[in-house]
């Protein structure tokens, strides 16, 4: 504003509010004092130039192709864990093995002259818990189903994260070993959640593997990478790296470590960066095997070493330019995080605002997260919510299950910014915890049409509005007076209804509209007012008129929003 800070903080004292140079304050305190320096405020996200430029798309004769980041999904004990240990093993050589205790939380391997990334925290959870936190590092989810159990409802809930999440689908047939391996059971059930393999005639890849042989193994490699083509999965490797963290730690003698999975650009050996709210420089950098390296391209997980405090997993790693700007960005991320809080965090979606945040996002779609009692409520509430979708709305329920309202729903509900429909069921004091913290939002209902009928609810709220005009009086001009500057102010007497001063009004003469516009004062004698009603007489002046005579007729109107309902 071009204003000495003294005079700002002085504005702020008048208003009762003691604040340094540089201390947050509210928007609606920005507004006021700012307005007072006579400036409108518009808000705007944001952001340090340092982090708008990282995030800036590279030009595509850059982008190179990188490695695929692959999670392995599925029901408890179908195999998770002993897959993911097979393929290391499978693809590392002698040499090498002395490494593979390591654990950093994702590793690489290589097949065919290619490498493959694969995050080794198994299931939804991690995965969605990152996705949560606006981390989406995986490009493809193997979804691992033991052949001789079949799906089960993990295996359920792990398609639906995956297919909110909009990643590939490869489908691990595991346990083929066992005599009572029964594969195409797996590929029959996999119909019921629209996966359709391709014996079926779909496009989704199975292949059954077994952990415990090795069998198939050298198969879902090829498969992974064949997907991992069809994405053209591409990077900048001639950039400063960002990426995420994956796990971190204290270490006794090294102190704080993070294993940083490289998204774009190249990690190198020296870079300062920016992570959540810490920051540091790149002292150390470890693959998987735990060998010292000075690089790290795309796709590529490495320990690193050099943290000031220990972040979370997660959080977003940037490579910037000095320690200075490193530091900025993560106080301000800290100072704004905590602002933010202290005004009660803000609500990723509620039916209440529903329309609001439609209107200004053109948002028009309703993830639901859908829990029951019975299988039977399941289908029949999913089935009345899937009747509601029209063309403008679309409700989409993202996960069904039997069951009560778990933390995994909150999760998936917040990654994808869903809300949470119970019907006889309920959360737990944690999961409710949980929800608050993440501002998911949880319906829950005992009668069907009690649900369905918020639901639609909200759903009118979302559609358009038709504009609908209501006359609300008529007035008739007994005399006009001119005014210097100002033009004509009529005075009149409201024959019928009433005028307010938000009406638009019609100027007749005759039966014949000579004007139409808005009024820009309404008033009672010497009084500016609001309102005025029949019976009574009043002084208006309109906007644009260029002519106004005695006896001219005006009709006052005002415009309202009409909700559509989704029977018409
Ligand atoms: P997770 O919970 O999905 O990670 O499953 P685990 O990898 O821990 O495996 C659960 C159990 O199934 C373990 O006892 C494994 O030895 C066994 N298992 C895993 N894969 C296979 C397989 O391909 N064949 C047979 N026969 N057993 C397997």
């Amino acid at each position: 504003m071009g204003r000495k800070t003294k005079e700002v903080m002085a504005k702020l004292k008048e208003k009762g509010v003691n604040a340094g140079a540089n201390q947050m304050i509210e928007f609606d305190l920005i507004e006021e004092v700012a307005g007072e320096f006579g400036y409108l405020v518009e808000k705007i996200p944001y952001e340090h130039e340092a982090l708008v430029e990282l995030e800036k798309p590279d030009p595509e004769d850059k982008l190179k192709e990188r490695p695929p980041i692959v999670t392995l999904m599925g029901h408890v004990d179908h195999g998770k864990t002993s897959l993911l240990d097979k393929i290391r093993h499978s693809r590392i050589t002698a040499k090498e093995a002395g490494g593979i205790t390591q654990h950093i939380g994702a590793y690489q391997v290589e097949f065919n002259g290619k490498k493959i990334t694969f995050l080794d925290t198994p299931g939804h959870e991690a995965f969605t818990k990152m996705r949560a936190r606006g981390a989406n590092v995986t490009d493809i989810v193997i979804l691992v189903v033991a052949a001789d159990e079949g799906i089960k409802p993990q295996t359920v809930e792990a398609i639906n994260h995956a297919k909110s999440a909009g990643v590939a689908i490869i489908v691990a047939i595991n346990k083929i070993d066992k005599p009572e391996a029964n594969p195409d059971m797996v590929k029959r059930q996999l119909l019921e959640h629209d996966l359709v393999v391709e014996d079926y005639g779909g496009d989704i890849i199975s292949v059954p593997v077994s952990a415990k042989s090795g069998q198939g193994i050298d198969e879902l490699l090829e498969y992974i990478l064949l997907v991992a083509e069809l994405l053209e999965l591409k990077a900048n490797p001639d950039r400063p790296a960002k990426g995420y963290i994956i796990e971190a730690k204290i270490d006794k003698g090294r102190g704080p470590v993070a294993t940083v999975l490289v998204q774009n650009g190249t990690l190198k050996r020296g870079d300062t960066f920016t992570c959540g709210y810490t920051y540091g420089k790149v002292r150390g950098m470890f693959n998987d095997l735990g060998k010292q390296v000075k690089e790290a391209p795309p796709s590529t997980p490495v320990e690193v070493l050099g943290f000031n405090t220990i972040p979370d997993a997660g959080d977003k790693f940037y490579v910037v330019q000095n320690e200075q700007v490193a530091r900025e960005i993560a106080e301000v991320k800290k100072v704004r995080d905590e602002s933010t809080k202290q005004q009660a965090q803000p609500k990723k979606l509620s039916l209440e605002d529903l329309f609001k945040k439609m209107e200004e996002g053109e948002v028009k779609e309703l993830p639901i997260v859908l829990k029951c009692d019975v299988q039977g409520s399941v289908e029949t509430i999913d089935a009345l919510l899937n009747k509601l979708s029209n063309p403008e709305v679309k409700i989409n329920v993202i996960h069904k299950a039997v069951g009560a309202i778990t933390e995994n729903d909150v999760l998936l509900a917040s990654a994808s910014n869903a809300i949470i429909v119970g019907f006889h069921v309920k959360a737990d004091k944690k999961t409710m915890k949980l929800a608050e913290q993440e501002g998911v939002e949880i319906r829950i209902h005992n009668i069907i049409y009690e649900l369905t009928n918020e639901i639609k609810a909200a759903i009118e709220g979302m559609l358009e509005p038709e504009i609908k005009e209501e006359v609300i009086g008529r007035l008739e001009v007994r005399k006009v007076f001119k005014v210097p500057k100002v033009g004509f102010v009529a005075g009149c007497y409201v024959q019928e209804g009433y005028i307010t001063r938000k009406s638009m009004v019609r100027v007749y003469r005759d039966n014949i509209l000579i004007h139409e516009g808005r009024i820009s004062s309404l008033k009672r004698f010497k009084d500016d007012v609001s309102e005025v009603k029949a019976g009574y007489e009043c002084g208006l002046s309109i906007e644009n008129l260029k002519d106004i005579r005695e006896g001219d007729e005006i009709e006052a109107y005002i415009n309202v929003e009409v909700k559509k309902t989704l029977d018409k």
